[in-house]
Order: structure tokens, then sequence, then C-alpha cells
């Protein structure tokens, strides 16, 4: 019989799957002899089971019921017993953290009789007690039952304001709250047609069913796909005995990281919220103390934390992130998981751990986030003599500029039409994620370090202020005013997530350290971060199989990769080389050709360009292999638009000019006309019907290279044929153009160590017929752009209209043109490997497309046993760090 619900005795941090990311780890505190308040987790297989049936498997309840009998016993109270009650929060618990996107209740067990029972407990504080049970009613209504929370703060704000001008929760007195309580229950009974459950075993049923449903509630599926989270997984329920956090000043309730998650350092970390329950911190309601001040509030407590903060650092040998509650001076652990941590901190806390002997290099390296390594170099705002108009907390760093708008759903739409946004609210809630992530920046006027908008913001690298509270936010009026400055919507601000610091307009922002120490500041060479990124680069560098490469199309472009660690240059698409306009002018009169001669003089005039181009990057690359990729694209691309064309010939008629030069113009573009270009005359069939083009080109390649090998520098040739789908073509190819080149180096007295001749995969044909095009290749390159495009059907251009809807409705697992398509795609690549190599074990194998700087299909080009792969420059680190995470992994997916 399947298992539903496991005590926290009987569990342990590795069952997340069972028993999600939090249920593991209270059973693996529990059984360190953590103080974890004792409780029972009902398993992902019971909320999966409960989301297929549409309600509870029988024997779950049965369990859950048992296990609240031995949580009663441990506990010696009852739940909702009208004398001593027990009390207990039911809280979601995913495989992976999905902070605030699930449900959570609180106080469950509480009703007109228990409360007075909570008020005995609490040494007769019917304040609190009854304070207490509002909350619930509160909680439960608007989670478990759905009614609007508005309803429930707006009684709440009245009955403040009944209370006097400026008036807190915390004025409001017990008799205050037995009325909040009694319109609470009203809302609850107007909205549901029910009056408030009173059954504690009913509530506990109802609550565990919310929590199941949460899962599949919009701003949890919208985090999913953010995140790349299966929706099959489910979520766990963690039912736990209650503690209070707001019982006093001598309570209180906090987060605390064994390290600081936004710079790495190795010193303890954390908010403090005094007198208040858990969820005061995360919704940023009111602001909290540096963790550091519960020192001085509660010295025993804190001194008990640090060791509890010591011990849990070292059993996961991982930076831990734990909530804590004191209730009366007793510190209570209710949480913990591995923290979620900045770019930045990820990297400082590897290194440092692999320097304390925490992890090995190995593991230190597994540890950071090859998708986030682009973050590191990040720019920061340079502010010098800006004053800013407000300043908040570093909530996650980066500096952003754009236009202020004041909702999610503007943020997202203003974003879509290509705008730059900061997102300015008072505080975030789960349901702004949407507009979050579309934003540049984020900024609120209240809320912590750990408020929703700081962790999603770190999260998702996206810069951060929050708690600027001199910010006054108007949202009537679409505006807000911080120390006299006003701000509209559509303004631009600037915020700088490293310091807090809020300026009106557009600040000039400035590169990352990383940048600097990388273009050799001396400054920026000392800092923990540079130090870091070096030795576990080296590390990775030393692990890796797959070399890595750069698209590079100019000489600075190859500089740039050469001095990120690009070991060659996979792609130089020639294209770029017939733009200009003493260029394109060449380009049509060769288009526009009647006679040989007159194409012949066309090239003339291009050859001396195209071979400047080539010695510069060959001498970028000396000693590396340069891919050069013949031309491709169609040939009406360097012409004038027809419809553009067609206009000015009809308007120059009209005016009675000569136009017979735009009419031929047009002629030609009429002809070349094609009703689908992608698939029309380009690459190879450019160099079949044109063959003085290619012809062109290879002669500025070679000359080009012989020019480098006479000063004295190695330049390594590998010319490529794109679009191939046969055999004969790139054969046919080859038989025209190789002579070409031998000529050249003869007359020139130059050998090449390096000229190899090969093509791209990219037509699902050449996949299929990979063993006999190897034949006549020295080498392939993946052209993943063109062959997600032609496997899929996908115009790659149009995509972006409807990507998002396959991502949501998971018709795929990833955007095909960002990540490999495994089943797809990818096997059209593995057979095209295996067939290739055994056309021609010489073979070597690489990929150009988009995917090559994707970390995910990094790991499938490692797996698959390409030579290397090529990428934006930008990203040649994301590579190189991806293909030695993908070693490691692979190593210990095999030991497993
Ligand atoms: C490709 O198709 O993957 C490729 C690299 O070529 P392009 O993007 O230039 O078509
Ligand atoms: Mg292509």
């Amino acid at each position: 019989m399947t298992k539903y619900v496991y005590d926290f005795h009987e569990g342990n941090k590795d069952m997340k799957d069972l028993l999600g990311g939090k249920g593991a780890n209270l059973a693996e505190m529990t059984n360190m002899g953590l103080p974890v308040p004792p409780g029972f987790t009902i398993t992902t297989e019971a909320c999966l089971a409960y989301l297929a049936q549409g309600g509870a498997p029988p024997e779950m309840l049965g369990e859950a019921g048992e296990h609240l009998v031995r949580l009663q016993d441990a506990m010696g109270k009852v739940l909702g017993d009208p004398e001593d009650p027990l009390l207990v929060s039911v809280r979601s618990g995913a495989k992976f953290s999905m902070p605030g996107m699930m449900d959570t209740v609180l106080n469950l067990g509480l009703n007109d009789g228990s409360v007075n029972g909570l008020a005995k407990q609490t040494g007769g504080d019917v304040r609190f007690a009854r304070d207490a049970y509002r909350r619930f009613v509160q909680m439960f209504g608007k989670i478990v039952m759905d009614v609007p929370g508005d309803a429930f703060e707006h009684a709440l704000d009245e009955a403040k304001e009944r209370k006097g001008p400026g008036a807190q929760d915390t004025d409001l007195d017990a008799e205050d709250l037995a009325a909040v309580i009694e319109r609470f229950r009203e809302i609850y009974r107007e909205h549901t047609g029910e009056d408030f459950p009173q059954d504690p075993k009913e509530q506990l049923n109802l609550a565990i069913a919310a929590v199941f449903r949460s899962w599949n509630g919009k701003r949890a599926r919208d985090y999913r796909r953010q995140n790349k989270i299966s929706d099959d997984l489910g979520t766990a329920v963690n039912v736990q005995a209650m503690v209070f956090g707001n019982r006093g000043d001598d309570s209180g309730t906090g987060v605390a990281f064994t390290r600081d998650p936004a710079t790495g350092e190795n010193v303890p970390y954390g908010d403090y919220l005094p007198n208040a329950q858990g969820e005061d911190v995360v919704a940023g309601i009111r602001n909290t103390l540096p963790l550091a001040e519960l020192q001085k509030l509660d010295p025993v407590s804190y001194g008990e934390l640090i060791q509890v903060m010591h011990t849990l650092e070292m059993h996961y040998r991982d930076m831990c992130d734990i909530e804590i509650t004191i209730e009366k001076g007793k510190l209570w652990i209710l949480q913990t998981r591995i923290g979620k941590r900045t770019a930045f901190g990820e990297w400082v806390m590897a290194h440092d751990m692999l320097n304390e002997s925490l992890i090995d290099e190995d593991t230190a390296l597994l540890r950071v986030d090859a998708n986030r390594l682009e973050e590191l170099f990040k720019r920061t705002v340079q502010a010098a003599g800006a004053t800013p108009i407000a300043r908040g907390l570093n909530a996650s760093p980066g500096a952003a500029t754009g236009k202020v708008v004041f909702s999610a759903d503007e943020a997202e739409a203003w974003a879509k039409g290509g705008e730059r946004v900061i997102l300015v609210r008072r505080e975030t809630t789960p349901d702004d994620y949407h507009g979050m992530i579309a934003a540049q920046g984020i900024l609120t006027s209240a809320g912590g370090t750990n408020s929703h908008a700081a962790v999603v913001a770190r999260g998702e690298g996206i810069p951060a202020v929050c708690g600027a509270d001199q910010i006054k936010l108007d949202l009537a009026s679409r505006a807000f005013t911080a120390n006299g400055t006003k701000v509209v919507e559509g303004d631009v601000v600037t915020i700088d997530g490293f310091t807090g610091n809020v300026y009106v307009g557009e600040l000039p922002l400035e590169d990352s350290v990383l940048e600097k120490a990388r273009a050799g500041d001396a400054a920026a060479r000392e800092t923990r971060i540079w130090k870091a990124f070096q030795r576990l680069m080296a590390h990775a560098d030393a692990r890796r199989r797959l070399r890595v490469r750069a698209n590079a199309d100019t000489p600075d472009q190859s500089t740039n990769a050469r001095e990120r660690g690009a070991e060659g240059i996979g792609l130089c698409r020639t294209e770029h080389m017939f733009l200009g306009q003493e260029r394109v002018a060449a380009v049509q009169q060769m288009i526009l050709a009647e006679t040989p001669e007159e194409e012949q003089a066309a090239y003339d005039v291009l050859l001396p360009l195209q071979r400047d181009d080539f010695v510069g990057i060959f001498r970028a690359m000396s000693g590396l292999p340069v891919t050069v990729r013949l031309l491709d694209p169609p040939l009406h691309e360097f012409l004038p638009n027809q419809v553009d064309l067609a206009v000015q010939v009809a308007l120059g008629r009209e005016r009675g000019e000569d136009v017979s030069e735009q009419e031929r113009l047009l002629r030609k573009v009429n002809e070349m006309h094609e009703a689908n270009p992608m698939l029309g005359l380009r690459g190879v069939r450019l160099g079949i019907v044109k063959p003085g083009l290619y012809a062109m080109q290879v002669r500025a390649i070679v000359e080009a290279a012989a020019t480098v090998k006479k000063e004295g520098l190695d330049p390594q040739v590998e010319i490529m044929i794109p679009l191939v789908a046969t055999k004969g073509e790139l054969e046919q190819m080859r038989a025209e153009l190789e002579p070409v080149a031998r000529e050249i180096l003869e007359r020139e007295g130059v050998e090449l160590d390096h000229l190899e001749w090969g093509t791209m995969i990219e037509v699902p044909r050449a996949a299929v017929t990979a063993g006999e095009i190897a034949e006549v290749a020295d080498f392939f390159s993946f052209g993943t752009n063109d062959l997600t495009q032609m496997g899929f059907g996908f115009s790659r251009d149009d995509i972006g209209k409807f990507v998002g809807m396959y991502e949501e409705r998971k018709l795929v697992p990833a955007n095909p043109f960002v990540t490999v398509d495994r089943p797809g795609i990818g096997r059209l690549m593995r057979l095209a490997v295996e067939e290739g190599k055994a056309g021609n074990p010489a073979l070597h194998l690489g990929i150009c497309g988009e995917h090559g700087g994707d970390p995910a299909s990094v790991t499938f080009c490692h797996e698959v046993g390409l030579d290397y792969v090529s990428c934006s420059p930008f990203r040649v680190e994301t590579a190189r760090l991806a293909a030695g995470q993908a070693v490691i992994g692979s190593a210990e997916s095999a030991s497993k």
C-alpha cells in the first residue's frame, strides 16, 4: 500500500521528490536533534493523486488522522481543544523551492472555543488569542475558500480608522479584535454562503486540499515555466505544531543565512522582526532589523542560532537559509534549505568553501550556474556627481535604467512593446511575477532584503532596490514623489542594486568588476570575485573535453573572443563583409552583371576588401583554427526592397524623371524575387549557380592566409560550404575550389599546415545522409539554427509570435531555438555524428548555431561527442564553464 504520510522522524534530506524540499529538510533537522516543532509531511504522491482524482485518496485521510493523533500525543494537546488547544500550520513544500508561489495556512485549529484555550495557554493574553483567530479566519478565507483578500484588509483598515488616525494593527485591543473577528466571519459567509468551519478536522482537510490545489495556481504555474520546473512533481504538505513569534518582545521571527547571499561573504546574515509571525517578514509589511541586532535583544537565542547555523553548514556543506521563530525566549527552527544566492555570491562562496576544504574542486565547479555567469559581467551605475532622490536597500545587484511603470501588467505590456521599464511598487506580491520578470529593474518603497520583491529579483538576476521609504506612491495619478522630486509614469529613472540608490534620469552604466579585471585593471584583479572566477574557470578548462570557439566576423570580435578564451573561430559569416557602402555597390554590380566581364569586374573590387578582412582575422587568431563560411544568404538581401523600389520608379515616372537605372534594378529584383527565400537560392546553391563568387572568396581567404603565413604567423584555415543537402553538392564545390586554393599557394610559395574543407549540417537531408557526405568532408559544423528551423518547419524569424504559447502548453520543453531539442533535432545530430564518423573516422565536429552558448545544449554536445562548440564572443566563458560541468555531471550520473 502506498504510504502517503511521513512523520518528521521518518524522512531525510534525500527524500525531496516525495516529501518536498521543506519536508525533507525538516525531517533531516529533526533527526539531527535541532529544535524543530514536531509534525508530519503528506507526500507529493498524495498531491498528484488528489489532482488526478479531484479529491483526497481515502487512505491518505486515514493516515493523516493517525499522524495527527501521534502529533497530539507528542504535544500533549488536542487540535482545537477549547481548554488547551494544539494549533498547526499547513504549508506547501515542493521538490524545488517556489518562494511564496503556493499556499500556507497558519493557526489552524482555532475556533470559537479554542480561542479561549489559546488565551489560557498564553497566561490570559486574550488580545493575542483573538489576533491569532482573526489572522486564521482571514488566511483560511482567502487561501482555502478564495474570499477576496481585499475584503478582509478593508475591514481591518476600517477598524484601525475607528481607533483613531494613524492607528496600527498593534493598537487594536481585545475588544476591537472581537469585532474584527465578527466582521471577518460575516465576510466569510457573504462570499462562501457558509459559516466559518468550527470543526478543526474539517479545517485541516480543507486546508490540505487547498495547498494541493495551489500547485496548479496561476502564479505557481508562471513560476515553474520561468524556472523550468516540471508541472508533474506536485507539492507536499507539511503539518506542523504552531509556535508563535508574536507573543511579545521576547518573541520574534526571522530569516537567517549562514553566509551573505548577496556578496557571498562568510558572515551570518539575515533579518529579524520582533513580536511578529513569519509571514510578516516575507510580506515586507514592517521593516525588519538586521539579524545582528538579535544579539542585543536576546543573546542566548542568538548564540544558539549561530551554533545551529554552523551545524547546518557543516552538515549540508553549503550555505543554508533558515527560518526561525523565537517564542518567549525559546528558539525554534521552522525550515532550512540550501540558500538562494546571487550569481556574484555563488562564485565567492564556492571558492571560499573550496579554500576552507568544505568541498572539493569538482563540487565547487558545480556550485556555480553557467546560465547566470553573464550576470557577473553586468554593469554598475556611474553616479559621480548625481544626487539620489531616494535610497533603499541594495536588494539585488546590478544597475538598471528605464521608464517608470506602476503595475505588473503595464511592465509586461510596455516591455513587449520594446520599452525598458522599471517596475515601481509599494511591495510586490507573487501576482506581480510576470511584470517583475519583464522589467529591467524593480523598485519598492516598503519591505526588506527578504521581501518578496528582493527574493524574486535576486533569483531572477534583476537589479532591485527595496524598502526605499522616501518614495511616496500616488497610484491614482500614476506618479511618486521622493524628497520633493515628482516622477510620473514614463519618466526615466536609474536604480543601483549594489548601493540601493535611486536617481532620476538615465545615468551611464559602467562595466562589471570582472570586465575590468579582464581588461587588466589592477584593483579589480585583487577582488574576491575575480580570484574565484580565475580559479574555477581554470578548473573548468582542465576538466572539459569540448573545445570552445566563437562566432566572429571581424578582427575586433576575434580579438575579444580570444581574450575570453576562445580556441578558434567556429563561424565567420562572410556576408557581414558584404555590407558598407563601397561593398554593397560592388555586390550589386556583381548581381546585376550581364556579362562575365562585368561580373569579374565586381569580384575584382570585392576581392581585396575581403582579403584585408581575412588578414585581420587570421592575425588575431594565429595558431587557432578559423572556419570561414562562404556566402550563405540569398543575394536579393543585398538589393533594395522590392516595394520601395517600385514606389520610387512610379513616383519618378510621374515626375517625368529618368528612372531607367532604377527600372533596370527593379527588373532584376523582380527576377530574383523568391516566394520563400529561406529555402531559395542561398548557401551552396549560390556557389553552384555563381561559381565566380565562391572562387573569389576562396581566393581572398587563401591569399590572406598566405600573407599572414609569410609574416611568420600560423593561419589555420577551414573553409565551410553552407546548406549542403547532398554529397554531390560538396564534392562538386570542392572539385572547383580546391584547385583555386592550390594555385595560389603554389604561386605564393606557401604551405599551410591546416587547410580543411567541410560543410554545415543544417538541412535534415544532410543529417540523415551524413555518412556519405562525410566521405568528402574534413569537418561538419552543425548549423542548429537552420537545422531547428527545417527540422520543425518553424520559421526562425517568426517563431516569436507563438513560441511562448508552445512553452506554456508544454508543446516544447523549451524554446528549441535556444536549447537543442534532444528527441528531434538532437536525434538528427546524433545520427549525423555516428554516421559521419563511420564514413570518415578523421572527421571533426562542431556546432555553430546559437545553441553553442546555451549550457544545456553544451551538455548535449558533450554527450554526443562533438569536438567543439562555437558561440558568440560574450558567451565563450559560459560555454567553457558548461563544458567543464558537463564532464563532472556525466561522471556523477555514471556513478549513480
Ligand atoms: C545556423 O543555421 O545554425 C547557422 C549558424 O547559420 P545562420 O544562423 O547564419 O543561418
Ligand atoms: Mg544557417
